[in-house]
């Protein structure tokens, strides 16, 4: 066992404060990586605060990791020592069910263990996350991380992106598509991106005409003001999907109305009840399909990273050191991040 250093929250009300702890030793299968950069997801400050009402304290956040491998285990072969790698939201599955036999770890059966404020399978103990200097994890779920990726902007990918480019991937968005991206923060702007990496037309759903310059800059083609009925309505029956990336309950139903016949509302920021309610004709007069996505299985986070080396796409990130977190929290908390903030782990040594 060797030890590392990280922040933990140990209290709803405790913020980030240093905490050292204890990572295992390597199993067979295992990487160790030293850890350069640590994303900072919502998720990360949902654990925190309990939001959720199931964080197990201590909890080291942190699931968008990237790192130089220091040590592998005995079977490793994917692998070697000085290898940069990246680490997201899930460190390990069942590895049997049918999910995990289509590299769809995330769907896996028996749940995937989360990186953090899960319980490895093997021994029982809490997983901690990427606010930390090292991190041992089963080599199935360590990627790649081509040379030519800025390694710093390269950590969102490992959540915000692959939560993104796997819908629009797994439901085939093709040249000439209309995809409309609800939502310009972390995961919208990278929505962006990929959508008109993919070759679709992309229009940015936003509530504040303050993003529209933004929108543009990001890639979108066009820019839809949400809060306006006039723009709503005249966006009426124009999208084959919509990638929906607000994280908070919302009415779907003008959305809805936007999506030609056979158009497709993705939900991949919300995990929560709908409301208010959705009326049925909105799906059933136009055949309309309404449907989720998590993250995405390790195969495609492989191809997410290269797919990203190959159109040139990193995440807009802001650098932070790790001291700084609790106030990266309250400013991610008004917005005001464009887009994710990556701590710089050599701050915290
Ligand atoms: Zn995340
Ligand atoms: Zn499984």
């Amino acid at each position: 066992m060797s030890e590392v250093k990280g922040y933990a929250a140990t209290s709803e009300l405790s913020g980030l404060a240093p905490f050292s702890f204890r990572r295992r030793e390597l199993r067979p299968d295992d990487v160790s990586i030293e850890i350069e950069y640590c994303g900072v997801c919502h998720t990360d400050i949902h654990f925190a605060e309990n939001d959720w009402g199931r964080t197990n304290y201590p909890v080291v956040p942190g699931h968008e990791i990237i790192g130089k491998v220091v040590a592998v285990g005995n079977d490793v072969s994917q692998f070697t020592v000085g290898q940069r790698v990246g680490v997201g939201c899930m460190v390990d599955s069942c590895r049997q069910c049918a999910s995990c036999g289509q590299g769809l770890e995330q769907y896996c059966r028996e749940g995937m263990t989360p990186t953090y404020n899960g319980r490895d399978r093997h021994d029982q103990l809490p997983t901690f996350g990427g606010y930390s200097d090292g991190i041992v994890v089963a080599e199935r779920f360590v990627v790649r991380v081509p040379d030519s990726l800025d390694p710093a902007a390269a950590a969102p990918l490992l959540c915000a992106g692959i939560t993104t480019y796997s819908p629009l991937k797994h439901y085939g968005v093709k040249p000439g598509d209309k995809v409309g991206v609800i939502g310009m923060g972390g995961l919208g702007h990278m929505g962006v991106k990929f959508a008109r990496a993919l070759g679709a037309e992309v229009t940015l759903f936003t509530r504040s005409r303050a993003k529209e310059a933004e929108a543009r800059k990001q890639g979108a083609d066009h820019v839809v003001i949400s809060t306006d009925p006039d723009q709503m309505a005249a966006a009426r029956e124009q999208f084959d999907f919509l990638l929906d990336t607000i994280p908070v309950p919302h009415d779907l139903n003008p959305y809805l109305d936007t999506l030609a016949v056979d158009g497709m509302h993705i939900l991949v920021g919300l995990i929560e009840p709908i409301e208010p309610t959705i009326h049925s004709r909105a799906l059933i007069a136009k055949r309309r399909i309404l449907t989720g996505s998590l993250i995405g299985g390790m195969p495609e986070t492989q191809e997410v990273l290269d797919f990203c080396a190959e159109h040139n796409i990193t995440c807009d990130i802001e650098m932070l050191d790790m001291a700084d977190i609790n106030k990266a929290y309250e400013r991610m908390k008004q917005g005001d991040v464009k887009y994710r903030f990556v701590i710089d782990m050599k701050t915290l040594k």
